[in-house]
């Protein structure tokens, strides 16, 4: 049976990317059948609007999209898309692996770790939810509840249960911000108590940094609250090579939108110099989330071997001689 997917091509580098993607899928023959639906500067052009009602309709109606990067247009008016979508299906879960692959600019190997970041709360309220702004002083709010802390740990636990991961590092400031970042903490403690079978651990984000970048290896699964994983999961992507490496996928109970890390990057759009890596492992986690596990890891296997065998195949940005279609052409070639 062919499972229904939305796609969003995206601005910018979005439809090279995207086209490349779509066919290594094509190529391990996932059964996945695509409906392209509008959102970004060309929704804006055709309908007055960055993600008009029936892309979203369409979204709903599959539970599953898999998403180029999207132009925030500047200029007051413009709220991100991706925040919009976010709040939209309340996708609560942005959900980042962070892992190494050979013949990238790295301090590191073998890293292989999942920042799990809560992505409706925190500081990122709705605009205009600021205490106060009058030019002189901003005072802004941070908004955790027992509720979204208790389901974005879960979550962390569950992702480790289920993928034979063995610990969960809980990174928060509580020493300081005691109230917000303090129940977070108190919850990750009572939700880790679920599992006995995974270690947990709790860092407080200033360590976490430090930790991050002297001895990586020891994390496995980190949760924490929307700021903080914005940052941390940055710095991981950093660790891995950085943004042409680096997917995620945010997740909530009805609806799940996968897509790269990086922006549509105007500066070499139409050129076909993008790297379309980072979408190709979002595209695999949306194959793991759908139960197609062993496609998924057939990617990021196939990219593994492109990059340490074929560089006249790769992307500049690796390194490589070759562009963003001929690295599809070396992945669908394996399959
Ligand atoms: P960017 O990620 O688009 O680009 C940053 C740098 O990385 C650029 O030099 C670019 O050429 C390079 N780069 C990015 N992706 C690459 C790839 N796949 N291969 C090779 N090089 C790559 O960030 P930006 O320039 O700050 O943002 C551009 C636009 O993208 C903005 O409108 C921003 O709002 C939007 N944006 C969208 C998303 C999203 O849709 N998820 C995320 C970030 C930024």
């Amino acid at each position: 049976m062919s499972q229904s997917i939305a796609v969003i091509k995206g601005d910018g580098i979005g439809p090279e990317i995207m086209e490349a993607t779509l066919r290594v899928l094509d190529a391990l023959d996932c059964g996945l059948d695509y409906h392209f639906i509008d959102a970004g500067l060309s929704a804006l052009e055709n309908h007055g609007t960055l993600i008009p009602k029936e892309s979203l309709e369409t979204i709903e109606r599959f539970g599953i999209a898999l998403k180029g990067p999207l132009t925030t247009p500047i200029g007051k008016g413009f709220s991100s898309i991706n925040v919009q979508m976010r709040r939209h299906f309340d996708l609560y879960a942005n959900v980042r692996p962070a892992v190494s692959f050979p013949g990238t600019r790295s301090r590191y190997d073998d890293i292989d770790m999942i920042t799990v970041r809560e992505n409706t709360e925190g500081a990122y309220l709705s605009d205009g939810q600021e205490f106060i702004d009058d030019g002189n002083t901003g005072i802004s709010v941070i908004k955790v509840t027992r509720k979204g802390s208790e389901r974005i740990v879960r979550y962390a636990f569950e992702l480790a249960k289920n993928n034979g991961r063995k610990k969960v590092t809980a990174v928060h400031k509580a020493n300081i911000i005691k109230t917000s970042s303090g129940l977070f903490l108190d919850v990750a403690r009572e939700v880790a108590k679920e599992y006995p079978e995974i270690e947990f651990q709790e860092m407080i984000v200033d360590n976490a940094c430090m930790q991050l970048v002297m001895n990586p290896h020891q994390f496995d699964v980190v949760v924490t609250t929307n700021l903080f994983g914005d940052i941390l999961s940055d710095l991981c992507a950093g660790l891995v090579g950085g943004l042409g490496l680096a997917p995620g996928a945010n997740i909530g109970e009805s609806a799940a939108i996968f897509e790269a890390v990086h922006g549509s990057a105007p500066d070499i759009a139409g050129k076909k110099l993008a790297n379309p890596c980072a979408l190709l492992l979002a595209a695999a986690q949306m194959l793991d989330h759908l139960g197609m596990v062993e496609k998924g890891t057939a990617i990021r296997q196939g990219i593994r071997t492109v990059l340490e065998t074929r560089r006249d195949m790769v992307t500049p940005d690796m390194g490589g001689t070759g562009n963003t279609d001929t690295f599809a052409d070396a992945l669908v070639e394996l399959f």
